[in-house]
């Protein structure tokens, strides 16, 4: 098991990328919180099989991260789903895009070397899922 925090202001995909790469973790189980400085999730829309982008620009609790590390095309993958909650606790959430930026955040990180966890493009959904 791996604990730590991101940086201040660090993207959180590309900080876990990070800790991930710096601790050669090609799989596992990723656990998250803390509060961001900003967010951007996405929302899957099932029929036109595309993210689309929704841009929360201000400070928000993370009330909850999960999400795992695999391979994709060879590469190391981070995928992760948020909740945040702002002032009022109004809580959103998503599939955690590219531009949440840190303003404390603590991972734990569970590898799961062996599993052999790898994506392939899935035809009906039009995500890159766990290979059978
Ligand atoms: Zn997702």
């Amino acid at each position: 098991m791996i604990i730590g925090k991101l940086k201040y202001e660090e993207d959180i995909l590309e900080g876990l990328l990070r800790v991930a790469k710096e601790n050669e973790i090609k799989e596992g189980a990723v656990f998250l919180i803390g509060a961001v400085k900003e967010a951007v999730i996405g929302y899957y829309n099932q029929e036109e099989k595309k993210y689309s982008h929704i841009n929360l620009p201000y400070p928000m609790e993370i009330v909850s991260g999960i999400g795992n590390i695999s391979l994709k095309d060879g590469d190391v993958f981070v995928h992760i789903h948020i909740s945040l909650s702002d002032d009022k606790g109004d809580v959103k959430g998503g599939h955690l895009m590219v531009g949440t930026r840190v303003f404390a955040c603590e991972y734990i990180i569970l590898p799961s070397a062996g599993l052999n966890l790898k994506r392939a493009y899935d035809n009906k959904t039009g995500l890159f899922l766990f290979k059978d």
